[in-house]
């Protein structure tokens, strides 16, 4: 496994790839991997010859009063979890390379953006947008992975892949959890015990909600009430947003029926923490 710094570099290791005709999978992420990375990771090595995995926080994506500072960086487990994996290539670039002086060009998705995640957290999908740009233009790749457990993050990559023709595939792969069905997230070392705990009442809103959906409940106000009675029971938490969204345009949705995405933020303690699931209504 090499691990590269220079996006100079990795680019040209990875055309002699290319030029042989050896497909490329790509998984972005921001470190601290955990088993959602590694499912991702496994799903572009059945699918690709070559893997490469990007460890980067990207600064801009991280609001001002946001936690890029104490963003937890495990590089050597990373590296090692990454060559257990068979990773070919792990990129690790520096902000001064990615940002260099004068850097001024943004990638804006607009409309999906500012909605749910992106209405607490502005700036946050333009950050995203950009740095993903920026890593296709560095490795290129065939297919690119993200995990449904940031489902507007995929979208919104999905969307811009495709508005702006790039030459990448994108594949979202369903969200790894805990045995108990808290979502894996990089944040969750924050959690202290009884915090863990508390945390579980994200995923359990979201089975509360398909049981409902499940036995004929189509009101969306009705269900997203349900879901806020569970979860402010908890001491610790604080709802960010529900919301029952069409899944092609994040649109708040009346009424259940055809595709569907109930997602949801709410803060532990101070870890926020987002959940969904995304269902269809025959
Ligand atoms: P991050 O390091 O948090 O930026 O995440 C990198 C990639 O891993 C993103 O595409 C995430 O959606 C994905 N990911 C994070 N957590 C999970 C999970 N629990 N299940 C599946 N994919 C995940």
């Amino acid at each position: 496994m090499k691990t590269v710094k220079n996006p100079e570099t990795i680019s040209k290791s990875l055309k002699k790839f290319k030029l042989k005709g050896k497909s490329i999978g790509f998984v972005p992420t921001m470190g601290a991997l955990h088993a959602g990375h590694l499912s991702l990771i496994r799903e572009a090595a059945k699918e690709n010859k070559i893997i490469v995995v990007s460890i980067f926080v990207n600064p801009t994506q991280f609001g001002p009063q946001e936690d890029l500072k104490s963003y937890p960086r495990p590089i050597k487990k990373d590296l090692l979890l990454c060559q257990k994996e068979g990773v070919e290539y792990v990129f690790l670039p520096q902000v001064k390379d990615i940002y260099p002086r004068g850097f001024s060009t943004y990638v804006n998705v607009e409309g999906l953006s500012d909605l749910l995640c992106g209405k607490a957290r502005p700036g946050h999908f333009r950050g995203v947008a950009t740095v993903v740009t920026k890593l296709f233009n560095i490795i290129q790749p065939d297919t690119a992975y993200f995990g449904q457990k940031d489902a507007q993050q995929a979208m919104i990559i999905q969307r811009m892949a495709k508005d702006l023709n790039m030459p990448v595939k994108i594949k979202v792969i369903a969200t790894a959890r805990e045995k108990d069905g808290l979502a894996l997230s990089s944040r969750n070392v924050y959690l202290s015990k009884n915090e863990r705990k508390d945390a579980l009442v994200l995923s359990k809103a979201l089975n509360l909600a398909k049981i409902l959906i499940k036995g004929g409940a189509k009101d969306t106000g009705r269900i997203i009430s349900r879901m806020k009675q569970l979860i402010i029971s908890k001491k610790s938490a604080k709802i960010n947003y529900i919301a029952v969204v069409d899944p092609m345009n994040l649109k708040p949705l009346k009424k259940i029926s055809g595709d569907y995405l109930i997602a949801l933020a709410v803060s532990i303690g101070k870890i926020r923490l987002i959940d969904n699931f995304q269902g269809r209504l025959y």
